[in-house]
């Protein structure tokens, strides 16, 4: 993508309302647009990072043996009035048609997915189902200060699964509880496995995905010794207290969950009356799990958490594009632009993707916005590079660069890819 082409640009100029450091360095590279209070657009360059995200995600999913497919946002009310949540779920947006008829807007869809699984699943030879999407959710959220961590809007990867016993359960959610952490350290994310309540949702526990950061609204102990971690929320235990696998004093730290997994039991099944035939020919309810991923809020977090003074910082598992190509210097027909149009060519056919700043601005600036928008490599083309003998290869976070000449550029590049 040539540079002077992108339709966004980076600026100096924020909404009055945004305080949050997401939102304020996505915006400002041009990475997000705010409609409203969590509410946000993603741009050209914000899209692809959501996609990569979406991309690692899915592909995960389609491992553990789940089947993708895009359930409806817009929901008859009497989905939500069978199980309660019509009244019980505050954060659900409802709507009047002029018919006078009501509808929810998705905010969670195991009302939705139920009636799939009981029009679909007659017998535990049809078992597990295990069905999931990545699409956007809609809450009437309260506190939406936290850009696009907490949106009104956001997209998230929802999974929901029947088994037939509470063992086949057990044994895929440990199986789920292991892709998270994959999906995660893919990402670049380190998340720590957290035991939460089972929410409205069930009696049992559950387990948050959590990442520590002082943007997060949860508050987690953990343990810096073991894999120990509590919310805060559930536990009488307090900071300095023994961890209780004696591994040592207990930490506190704000958190953003970026995931969770729940054991539902069989209270969906119940409100829905779903059972199918075991292989005793006795009706049953099965066990249920949903199982979510916030793919946006993670953008958000790891806006917030791997940026630094001068910008975002993007792992290259997510990173918009491979590498930022800048040329320099005030001659369009002279050797720094031909060499870099002969690089930019020669990677992007080669399918490496590439931002090839190719507008005609002080190199200061160039520099700059680079660094806001955070791409891993920084391939920098100029008369100074030309004479150096190539040009100059940097990592966004490095302080020196390496000189190599176009060709191993090249090389070094479309083999990375
Ligand atoms: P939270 O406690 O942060 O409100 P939640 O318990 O309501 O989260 P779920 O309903 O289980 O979350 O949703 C699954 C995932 O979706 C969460 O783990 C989180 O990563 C993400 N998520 C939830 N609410 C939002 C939101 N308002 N904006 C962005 N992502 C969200
Ligand atoms: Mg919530």
């Amino acid at each position: 993508m040539r540079q002077s082409q992108l339709f966004t640009k980076t600026t100096k100029d924020l909404p009055a309302d945004e305080t949050s450091k997401n939102a304020q360095l996505l915006i400002r590279a041009g990475f997000v647009h705010k409609t409203m209070a969590g509410s946000y657009t993603f741009l050209p360059l914000g899209l692809r990072v959501l996609r990569k995200i979406e991309d690692i995600v899915r592909l995960k999913m389609n491992e553990l043996g789940a089947q993708e497919m895009t359930m409806s946002m817009l929901h008859p009310a009497e989905l939500w009035k069978t199980t309660g949540a019509w009244d019980s779920v505050e954060v659900l947006f409802k709507i009047q048609s002029r018919t006078e008829r009501e509808y929810a807007i998705g905010q969670s869809e195991e009302e939705v997915v139920t009636p799939i699984i009981k029009e679909y699943i007659r017998s535990y030879k049809n078992l597990p189902f295990i069905g999931y999407q990545i699409h956007w959710k809609f809450r009437d959220e309260l506190r939406a200060k936290a850009g696009i961590m907490r949106g009104r809007e956001f997209l998230m990867k929802d999974m929901y699964t029947i088994h037939e016993n509470q063992d086949a359960f057990d044994t895929f959610y440990e199986q789920a509880k292991k892709k998270y952490l994959e999906i995660y350290s893919e990402i670049g994310l380190v998340t720590k496995v957290t035991e939460a309540s089972g929410g409205s949702f069930s009696k049992k526990i559950s387990y948050e995905f959590m990442v520590l950061t002082n943007a997060g609204e949860d508050d987690i102990l953990y343990s810096e010794k073991s894999n120990y971690c509590i919310n805060k929320e559930i536990t009488e235990l307090e900071e300095g207290d023994e961890s209780p696998d004696g591994s040592g004093p207990l930490k506190l730290g704000k958190a953003s969950e970026v995931g969770n997994v729940f054991d539902l039991g069989t209270r969906y099944q119940e409100a829905f009356d779903f059972s199918f035939i075991d292989k005793e020919g006795e009706g049953k309810r099965g066990v249920m799990g949903c199982y979510g991923i916030g793919v946006s809020r993670i953008m958000g977090v790891i806006a917030e958490t791997l940026s630094d003074e001068n910008g975002l910082v993007w792992p290259a598992s997510i990173a918009p594009y491979s590498i930022h190509l800048i040329v320099l210097g005030k001659d369009k027909n002279g050797e720094a632009y031909k060499q870099a149009e002969y690089l930019y060519k020669q990677l992007t056919d080669n399918h490496v993707e590439v931002l090839f700043d190719d507008r005609e601005l002080q190199a200061g600036e160039k520099f700059a916005d680079s660094d806001l928008i955070g791409i891993p490599m920084r391939v920098v083309v100029s008369d100074k590079s030309l004479t150096l003998g190539g040009v100059e290869v940097k990592e966004r976070t490095g302080t020196t660069s390496d000189v190599v000449s176009v060709d191993q550029c090249i090389h070094m590049f479309t083999k990375a890819c």
